[in-house]
């Protein structure tokens, strides 16, 4: 990537998907969850807030920034259940990381696809940590966009091997082991939730509806299970029966977002909960022994994009995956923007 301050590279969704296939759609997942586990090990210097959402009886759009104090970086991002039967996607995003010294821009992305990227490696990092050694089983419940992303990354990062996938609508099933079929990983179509938890280690629900949702009841829940819930992720929109959640070990990216945003929006404001990041540098213990149900209530945090940009920002040190843009009015003269604006008369 050339450094020429009043062009900011972007990265379009046809150079995103190319620089992914690549480099190899598990090894960016990989890849990035490495970068979150740094970022999540410098957690105590970010800027953080909970996301700050815009709410309607349809769906929510969000923006979600933080910083670390060299850079800064925003995500745009939208939840519209009811969009996927009209033939759009659920979840769209874009973002943009910036320097903190100048406040230029330096980068602007698609994020819809960086998006499920990261929210596989997000759920791969907690699996990694929080699942019971050995964990071979997923149940995948909820198979659109993002399943297929979550399946590779906890194969690539937590040597996951087979996948027990379930959905409202078995033509999401189908599409998503058509994907798979090729993986490697030994595909089970199943007719109901209870069916794909039968036997698994670990279970990713990954559903979208606007509505507290019961996609998993309590007595689903066998010791020693590890749950990555990340289709919760509004009020009003949860995935799990509230007994599950009472007897889990839950743990969350930010309390702040996650009381409420996630499926622990059911508890009590000051029911306990642990932060993931604090597992990684070691704080606070993980799973604490074979029988413990764990939880990682995932919702999606900011720091988690600005993680997958910063990921995006060195891939492109070695890659042409980008067009730049004209988006910094910079005059030679700072204070003279109004003649630059005249002399172009010159040159139309
Ligand atoms: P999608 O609309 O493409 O897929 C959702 C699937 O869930 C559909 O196939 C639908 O048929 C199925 N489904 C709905 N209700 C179900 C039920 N009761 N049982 C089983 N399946 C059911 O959505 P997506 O892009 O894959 O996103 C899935 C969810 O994850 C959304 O709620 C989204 O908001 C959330 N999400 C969370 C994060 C995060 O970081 N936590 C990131 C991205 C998306």
């Amino acid at each position: 990537m050339k450094d020429d301050l009043n062009l900011v590279p972007f990265v379009s969704v046809e150079n995103m998907m190319r620089l992914v296939l690549s480099r190899g759609i598990e090894d960016c997942m990989a890849e990035i969850a490495e970068y979150i586990e740094e970022d999540f090990r410098r957690w105590p210097l970010f800027d953080k807030t909970p996301r700050v959402a815009s709410h309607s009886s349809e769906g929510v759009i969000e923006l979600m920034p933080t910083s670390d104090g060299i850079d800064y970086g925003f995500k745009y991002v939208n939840g519209h259940p009811k969009n996927m039967r009209e033939g759009l996607q659920t979840v769209t995003a874009f973002g943009l990381l910036a320097s903190v010294e100048t406040g230029y821009p330096v980068l602007l992305s698609e994020m819809t696809v960086l998006t499920a990227l990261r929210t596989a490696a997000t759920s791969a990092v907690a699996t990694k940590y929080l699942a019971r050694k050995g964990a071979s089983t997923l149940a995948l419940i909820g198979n659109g966009a993002q399943s297929e992303f979550q399946a590779l990354a906890l194969r690539k990062i937590c040597g996951i091997g087979s996948v027990r996938f379930y959905d409202v609508d078995p033509q999401a099933t189908r599409k998503a082991m058509r994907n798979l079929e090729n993986s490697g990983l030994n595909l089970v179509a199943c007719a109901s939730p209870e069916e794909a938890i039968e036997g698994a280690d670990v279970v990713t629900t990954c559903t979208a509806d606007k509505q507290y949702a019961t996609i998993l009841t309590d007595n689903m829940v066998g010791a020693g299970l590890h749950i990555n819930a990340i289709g919760g992720d509004c009020p009003g929109k949860t995935e799990l029966h509230r007994d599950i959640l009472l007897r889990s070990d839950i743990y969350v990216e930010y309390p702040p977002q996650t009381r409420i945003e996630g499926d622990i929006q059911q508890l009590d404001a000051d029911h306990p909960v642990k932060e993931l990041w604090q597992v990684l540098t070691g704080e606070i213990a993980g799973r604490v022994d074979d029988r413990a149900i764990t939880l990682f209530d995932g919702v999606g945090f900011a720091i988690e994009d600005f993680s997958a940009l910063r990921w995006l920002r060195d891939a492109l040190k070695t890659s042409e995956r980008y067009v730049n843009l004209d988006m910094i009015a910079d005059p030679d003269d700072p204070r003279d923007l109004f003649g630059m604006v005249q002399r172009e008369k010159q040159r139309m």
